[in-house]
């Protein structure tokens, strides 16, 4: 049996708006395995991103509590939050989030310069990421010198160099043509070889069928699909 690495408990998400409050899930609850290849699907404003902030920890949840490897992260404090998303999740954003004073390569290595690693083994680690999806002639401009496909790869190679066991990504694809969406699909089968977990949300429907279920979030509630085991 294969470890629960995310888990959503009761989960309860409200935004306060001038106009009243809107519910996006008001009981959601959620268990992900190690290993587990998960698309994220359904219509534009269901709260797939809301749902990848909040196993990010990057926002906090109304009511429910999300568990992350085996710690709940309620009682947490921020720093703590900081220590245990830096060590478990690395996030692709649906708007990229590079850094734009920095080069692609610069921007790859940033989570482990964050972290104090040795400065030559790291650029030796994101050079080899940026081969692996085909970027690394574009190594050294900067975001606004590239494409918006182009600047989604190197957020994506931006998420592996820190090989956390989780992987979260927003429409990791939006911006990419079908043959290199392809690619980054393969990619996170490779990912899933080596036992990590990932989450991504898209509207493309073959990737999503691709992957081990989908979760299908709609109207408040979520539901898992199409099992492929
Ligand atoms: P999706 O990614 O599925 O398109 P989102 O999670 O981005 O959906 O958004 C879901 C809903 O929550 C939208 O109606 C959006 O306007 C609202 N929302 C998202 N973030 C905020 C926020 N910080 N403040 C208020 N409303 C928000
Ligand atoms: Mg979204």
């Amino acid at each position: 049996m294969s470890r629960i690495l995310l888990e959503a408990n009761d989960l309860k998400k409200s935004f306060d708006h001038i106009n009243g409050s809107i519910t996006l899930f008001s009981s959601l609850n959620l268990r992900v395995k190690e290993g587990e290849l998960v698309a994220l699907i359904g219509p534009s404003g269901s709260g797939k991103s809301t749902l990848l902030h909040l196993f990010a920890l990057l926002d906090e949840p109304s009511k429910g509590k999300i568990i992350v490897n085996n710690q709940d992260t309620k009682i947490l404090s921020n720093n703590q939050k900081d220590e245990l998303r830096k060590k478990n999740i690395s996030i692709i954003f649906q708007d990229n989030n590079l850094l734009t004073d920095f080069t692609a390569i610069e921007n790859v290595m940033m989570p482990l310069i964050i972290k104090n690693e040795n400065k030559k083994i790291i650029s030796q680690k994101a050079e080899k990421i940026l081969k692996s999806l085909k970027i690394f002639n574009r190594s050294n401009h900067f975001p606004s010198q590239l494409s918006g496909g182009e600047q989604q790869r190197v957020a994506i190679a931006r998420a592996l160099i820190a090989e956390t066991k989780i992987i979260l990504a927003d429409e990791p694809t939006g911006n990419l043509d079908f043959k290199t969406s392809k690619e980054i699909f393969s990619l996170f089968l490779k990912l899933k070889k080596l036992k990590k977990t990932i989450i991504f949300a898209t509207h493309n429907r073959e990737l999503a069928n691709r992957a081990d279920y989908k979760l299908f979030i709609s109207d408040g509630n979520i539901k898992r699909m199409n099992d492929r085991k």
